[in-house]
C-alpha cells in the first residue's frame, strides 16, 4: 500500500485500497523482464477490480502473442496441444470474468476476448 499515489492508474478510484501489481510469472510460465529492479520504474497502482483485469489483460496478450507466432508458422507455446487446449480454456474464462463484471477498465474489450476465441476455435478445427 502506497499513499504517494492516492488514485487507481486505470479507472482514478479514490479512497479505495490500491495495490501495486505483483509481478511473477506469465501464462506460460515465464518470467516477466521488469522483474528486475531496473526496468520497473514506474510502477503502478490498480484498485482490485482493475488489478484483477490487468492480470486477465496480460494473460490475453501473452496467449495472442503466442498464437499470432502459431498462426505465422513459428515456434510457439501453443504448439503444443495442452497448452493450446489450457489457452482456450483461459480466454473463456476471461471471457466470462469480463462478461459478469460492471466495472469499467480501459485494459480489456470484451469483442477482442470473443474474437480471439473465435480463431482459436477455427484453428482447431483445421487441425
Ligand atoms: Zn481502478
Amino acid at each position: 500500500m502506497d499513499a504517494g499515489a492516492g488514485s487507481c492508474n486505470a479507472c482514478g478510484a479514490v479512497g479505495t485500497a490500491l495495490m501495486k501489481l505483483s509481478l511473477g510469472k506469465d501464462f506460460f510460465g515465464r518470467a516477466y523482464d521488469r522483474l528486475s529492479p531496473s526496468s520497473d520504474q514506474s510502477p503502478k497502482w490498480y484498485c482490485e477490480p482493475c488489478s484483477m483485469q490487468k492480470n486477465l489483460q496480460r494473460d490475453f496478450r501473452d496467449i495472442r502473442a503466442e498464437f499470432e507466432k502459431l498462426t505465422a508458422g513459428q515456434i510457439s507455446e501453443l504448439s503444443q496441444t495442452e497448452t493450446f487446449q489450457r489457452a482456450a480454456l483461459r480466454l473463456r474464462e476471461i471471457a466470462a470474468i469480463l462478461g459478469a463484471t460492471s466495472h469499467q477498465s480501459p485494459f480489456l474489450a470484451a469483442p477482442d476476448v470473443a474474437h480471439l476465441i473465435g480463431r482459436f476455435q477455427t484453428t482447431t478445427m483445421q487441425a
